[in-house]
């Protein structure tokens, strides 16, 4: 290209939606040099996702600004199930808790994708100096094989360009109405257009170490590295409308799924600032031979008008309509996340599904949460670039995991009720039930469960000393004390998303005197010269600034004091003293009662046991408190000397 401006950069972020965002949160958290861009002028400010499940609000809460979320999102606490009676007559038939009771500390809940985004960019704003350059469009891209092992090289080219304002603006359909419709699957992309109409003067090359394609389901991308979406779309046409809705239908405030004898399926979602989302099936709209349909003829009225018919004799109309937007069902999957490990997909831009499960932003954000730490870990020279190829291992099982369940459940959604048993082509009523509330757990996002790998030391691990805390699963919580001010806390909001991993000691009953010194021998181990712990962190650094240890132990907590525990659980830093946020205890708070997190952990409580995890708090390794080795085996296959460090990229002040 003839461009003017070149430059380096360690991660290249194509894309700036959930997924996009959320790996520029890792690297803004993680020091790491990084560029976000987005073809589009601004960030979205209504509709489209809006589902949150339990494992994002965890993540969010990780990082630090789940509480934002939580205050503003709209609750969802209960789901009703409405299907036609003996004559035909929708009737509430079932009521079902949202999220399953005792999952996690959070409920699924609601709020829409721009808000979503607001905090990510707040967040990264705090703690760095990247930002989002929109109206930026990628045209080119090469990847030069010669120097794809060498970590100090940026073998990736991107040329770059910068669009004028005219450009970055997506296309209404002209309803007076904020649609979706410009990047709804019905759509064609008009990536290849822009590129078309390319002007050299505002172009430039940036030359980069990892590229993460988190530029939707059209992907861009992904076609450059020569990935496809493998699956079928179907002829179900479902449309979206956010309305306030003026209606006498009692459950509007609740999640429903109803289904009308006749008249197709509709599903509420009641959202913040007493909006609703109506999905509705639009069974008179059809696709054409190409398989598209024609979508200047969805307009809100349609949409209203086909979940009018369901809801009868309920009636429902409004005043106010905030967004709308249709889609055609299919489930895809990408045939590859990655090239060389070097240039990655992550999101809608490696799996497609139907939009009513709310999963999409949720699976999208979690590629890459699962992605961003491993690659700033790599970028940062902490840990082998060997971890990168578990990305694809990882995620794309769960991609095919979610699309089986979409396919599954929107099948069941967009059919209409059986009649009676013999009824082949209805839907029966109590499958869907069944289906719906083994959904709600895989919904949640809790049931990820990562497989054996360099990352998962599940071969040298004992499952049966910590039952309950899961290898390749996320660490569950449950309330513990502090063992220097008897503050009660969910253990998990101490595992920050910070890249750091850590070893949580399960020390058991620290008042027997066999147990003091099992994890006495374990802290000398841990602090021998050439131990692993001192080998991976860097001689200036403090011992906890790679792994961090958690103490949890059994004992009466007044029966034990701070400072009987070895200060390696505690270190000492010469400005700020002793950290006094390292040792908790399972004991009785005096306001919040007693959290059993020995029970709830699977531990015994004697004799506890040690668990590793990983930096996005995925469990890595369950053994005995002796067993080091195991340890130091683990972290000697995955972390590089502390002399390898590159050093963190710090925010600039701010004049
Ligand atoms: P996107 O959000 O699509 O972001 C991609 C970004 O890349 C965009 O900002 C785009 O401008 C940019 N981009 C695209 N091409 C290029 C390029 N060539 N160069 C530069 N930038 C580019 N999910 C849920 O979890 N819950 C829900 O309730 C839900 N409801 C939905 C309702 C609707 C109507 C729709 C359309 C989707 C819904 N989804 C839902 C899905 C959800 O919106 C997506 O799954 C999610 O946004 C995917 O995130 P992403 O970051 O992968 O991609």
């Amino acid at each position: 290209a003839k461009s003017n401006q070149e430059s380096q950069i360690d991660v290249l972020i194509i894309g700036a939606g959930p997924a996009g965002l959320m790996a520029a949160t890792w690297m803004a958290r993680l020091g790491v040099s990084t560029r976000v861009i987005d073809k589009k002028g601004t960030k979205i400010y209504s509709g489209q996702a809006d589902g949150l499940q339990c494992r994002s609000l965890e993540i969010f809460d990780s990082f630090g600004f789940a509480d934002r979320v939580w205050k503003e999102s709209n609750h969802m606490l209960e789901i009703c199930m409405w299907n036609p009676d003996d004559t035909g007559v929708i009737r509430r038939s079932d009521r079902i808790p949202d999220t399953v009771p005792g999952l996690s500390r959070f409920q699924q809940c609601v709020l829409h994708q721009g808000r979503i985004e607001r905090f990510f960019l707040d967040h990264m704003k705090k703690h760095s100096d990247i930002t989002v350059e929109r109206g930026v469009l990628p045209i080119e891209l090469s990847i030069d094989e010669s120097c794809i092992d060498d970590l100090d090289a940026y073998p990736i080219t991107v040329n770059l360009r910068h669009l004028s304002d005219e450009e970055a603006k997506p296309a209404q359909q002209g309803h007076g109405v904020q649609d979706g419709l410009f990047r709804s699957n019905m759509a064609e992309d008009d990536t290849e257009d822009l590129i078309r109409t390319s002007r050299e003067d505002k172009e430039e090359i940036v030359r980069a170490k990892y590229v993460i394609g988190c530029d939707g389901a059209h992907s861009w991308t992904r076609k450059q590295i020569g990935g496809e979406l493998e699956g079928e779309p179907t002829d179900f046409i479902w449309g979206v409308l956010d309305i306030v809705p003026i209606t006498d239908f009692p459950d509007i405030r609740m999640r429903c799924a109803i289904h009308s004898a006749n008249n197709g399926a509709l599903m509420v979602i009641p959202r913040e600032h007493s909006l609703v989302r109506l999905y509705t099936q639009l069974s008179e709209i059809k696709p054409d031979a190409s398989g598209r349909a024609d979508r200047s003829k969805i307009t809100p009225e349609v949409i209203i008008a086909a979940a009018q018919k369901t809801l009868a004799p309920y009636k429902i109309t409004y005043k106010y309509c905030d967004w709308f937007t249709a889609y055609q069902i299919g489930q895809r999957v990408g045939n590859t996340f990655s090239k060389f490990d070097r240039v990655f997909l992550a999101g809608d831009a490696c799996h497609t599904h139907s939009p009513k499960a709310g999963q999409g932003m949720n699976v999208s954000m979690q590629d890459t949460y699962n992605l961003g730490w491993k690659i700033g870990l790599v970028a940062r020279g902490i840990c082998d670039k060997r971890i990168l190829a578990t990305y694809e291992a990882e995620r794309r099982e769960v991609a095919k995991a979610l699309i089986a369940f979409d396919h599954k459940f929107s099948r069941l959604f967009s059919g209409r009720p059986a009649r009676n048993v013999i009824d082949e082509q209805g839907v029966s009523m109590d499958e869907f039930k069944r289906v719906f509330e083994k959904g709600n757990i895989f919904a949640s996002g809790l049931s990820v469960e990562y497989e054996n790998s360099m990352i998962v030391q599940a071969k040298r691990s004992n499952q049966a000393l910590a039952t309950n805390i899961k290898l390749g699963m996320r660490f569950p919580s449950y309330q513990v004390l502090n063992q220097a001010d008897a503050r009660p806390w969910p253990f998990q909001e101490w595992m920050k998303s910070d890249g750091r991993f850590r070893v949580i000691l399960f020390a058991g009953n620290y008042r027997n005197k066999q147990q003091r010194e099992r994890v006495q021998k374990f802290c000398q181990d841990l602090e021998a010269k050439g131990s692993f712990l001192r080998r991976v962190t860097p001689g200036n650094s403090s011992i906890d600034s790679v792994i961090e240890i958690f103490t949890l132990h059994s004992a009466p907590r007044r029966e034990v004091e701070f400072f009987d525990f070895p200060d390696l659980l505690h270190p000492f830093d010469e400005q700020k003293g002793w950290n006094y946020n390292k040792i908790f205890v399972d004991d009785e708070s005096y306001h919040e009662g007693h959290g059993k997190a020995y029970e709830g952990y699977g531990v015994d409580p004697e004799r506890g046991c040690l668990v590793v995890l990983r930096p996005d708090q995925y469990v890595a390794f369950v053994g005995e408190i002796d067993d080091t080795a195991s340890v130091e085996e683990y972290f000697n296959g995955l972390m590089l000397d502390g002399s390898n460090h590159r050093n963190k990229k710090m925010k600039r002040k701010q004049k």
